[in-house]
């Protein structure tokens, strides 16, 4: 397949791209060294320019009625699964996932833009009859919004972050991840066939040159962000000090609980296993800390080892390959260093723990799944490593099991299996996470509202209420007839 990479993209501003750029870097392949693309570094004079045709392109996309709104997202999902098996190949070869998963990405941001086609049409304005009057609240959009987005699953974030805030009625300023921005500017292509000019913007770079640029410009009037925590402060405080709204989707250190009840082990060990190493383990949402019962310790363990060990580790664009190459050296070394840390702080090691060469793919950092015993409290246990690590723990109290569940900085996400419905009810009701899946880990349902507790962030997204977040609320009264002022004597 052609798959049509150009040899440099600019910034894509007004529905073009730009021809030329003062400062530009390199889409690098991570698994095989080889040289994609040369992109802009843009910095504030890409970021300004993008602002002001996002600004300019405000009023007319606000005042399209929300049918025409939602028919121009149906429009641009028709287009992007037309292409989506080349966006799907583009994506692998730049981040090095696997291309089972960089097709599934594709199919989930499809979705996502239905989804808010679809669901804008229900948003309705509310109003009630007051005294010789009637009061409406109306929802505006915000205007422009800045949105910044990591590497890990591009197709995903770009649509999580542009199809509400397009249905809502806002433009946007995007920037992509350093490390994963092909396939989005090549979805340039169809924005500029089915939205109009301005009404997003794309501007590739780097976090402390464009996104810093984007998140200190004052014509923007939302910010959204998906990334780290740290990076996450940083946006939360720009948004505080200009007091304009704030949605972050930041890290995770979820756990995954295995009571000794479940029907089906084998079934338990590879949703477990799956929700470990998803994404090389690169996922905000990944099960890292799996918490299995003592009274079925020994066999889970020993499956799930054998589990591991069975997962063919390969190049990202072999059909057969379940875990492929981390996404940078950058990324690969601070793996490493993990397992180095899981050794020196006493995890026993159960399968896995070494970087393993690839044919073909001798530049890509592709890490063995493994799996550490560990204790809750080791670093491995809290720190985000972002790669296929696990922690396995055992558990015999109930309490403190839910206490160490609950013991991390983060609260994206947890997992749960049991037979036992009131159990699964009950222990859900009391884990602080933002999403909690009971047999089925990763089970993302479309308009299931998503988004972190405590330090994994402010907002949800992938919902109808993530409408409201770019919108604010305006209310009218309106009076049949004007009443004598109230100060006036009768
Ligand atoms: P990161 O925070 O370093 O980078 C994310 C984005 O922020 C990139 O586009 C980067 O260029 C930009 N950025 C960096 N510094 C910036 C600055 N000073 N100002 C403005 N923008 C800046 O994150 P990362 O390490 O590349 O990505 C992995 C992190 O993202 C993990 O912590 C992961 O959990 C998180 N993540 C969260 C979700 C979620 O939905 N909660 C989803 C995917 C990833």
């Amino acid at each position: 397949m052609d798959l049509k990479i150009r040899p440099f993209y600019g910034a894509f501003i007004n529905g073009e791209f730009d021809a030329e750029s003062a400062h530009r870097f390199a889409a690098v392949n991570p698994a095989t060294g080889e040289h994609l693309a040369f992109i802009a570094r843009g910095g504030a004079a890409e970021v300004g320019r993008a602002v002001a045709a996002a600004q300019a392109a405000f009023p007319a996309w606000k005042a399209l009625s929300y049918e025409e709104r939602s028919q121009r997202l149906f429009r641009l999902a028709d287009a992007i699964e037309a292409d989506a098996e080349r966006l799907a190949q583009i994506d692998a070869r730049d981040i090095g996932r696997r291309l089972f998963e960089t097709r599934y990405d594709q199919n989930v941001a499809i979705r996502h833009y239905r989804y808010f086609a679809s669901v804008l049409l229900a948003h309705e304005d509310f109003g009630r009859p007051i005294p010789d009057g009637y009061l409406s609240a109306r929802r505006e959009p915000l205007g422009v919004c800045g949105q910044i987005v990591p590497w890990n699953v591009p197709a995903i974030m770009v649509a999580f972050k542009l199809a509400p805030a397009l249905a809502a009625g806002n433009t946007v300023v995007l920037k992509p991840d350093e490390h994963a921005s092909l396939s989005t500017l090549e979805l340039c292509h169809q924005f500029a066939k089915c939205l109009p000019p301005g009404v997003v913007n794309v501007v590739p770079g780097f976090g402390e040159e464009a996104g810093a640029a984007l998140t200190a410009d004052v014509r923007v009037h939302k910010l959204s962000f998906t990334g780290s925590t740290e990076v996450g402060r940083l946006i939360g405080r720009a948004g505080a000090e200009r007091i304009v709204p704030v949605t972050l989707e930041l890290g995770g250190k979820s756990p995954n609980i295995v009571f000794p009840d479940i029907d089906d082990m084998d079934a338990v060990v590879d949703n477990a296993a799956f929700a470990a190493v998803y994404c090389n383990g690169q996922s905000c949402l990944a099960g890292t800390r799996l918490f299995v019962h003592d009274d079925i310790y020994n066999a889970f363990a020993d499956k799930l080892a054998a589990g591991f060990a069975r997962l063919k580790v390969g190049s990202p664009l072999a059909e057969d390959t379940t875990i492929s190459c981390l996404v940078s050296e950058r990324q690969g070394k601070r793996v490493l260093h993990y397992l180095d840390v899981g050794h020196a702080e006493g995890a026993r090691l159960l399968v896995g723990g070494r970087r393993r060469e690839v044919d073909g793919n001798e530049h890509g950092y592709f890490i063995e799944p493994t799996i550490f015993e560990a204790s809750n409290a080791m670093r491995i246990s809290q720190d985000e490593i972002f790669g296929p690590v696990l922690s396995l723990i055992r558990w015999s109290d109930h309490e403190t099991m839910i206490a160490q569940a609950n013991d991390t900085r983060y609260g994206l996400a947890a997992g749960i299996y049991t037979s036992n419905l009131r159990n699964a009810l009950d222990t859900a009701e009391r884990l602080q996470a933002g999403s909690v899946w009971i047999n089925r880990y990763f089970n993302l349902a479309d308009g299931a509202p998503f988004g972190g507790y405590k330090d994994s962030g402010l907002g949800r997204e992938f919902c109808r209420e993530t409408l409201n977040a770019y919108t604010q609320l305006k209310s009218i009264t309106v009076q049949t007839s004007v009443p004598p002022a109230w100060y006036l004597p009768s």
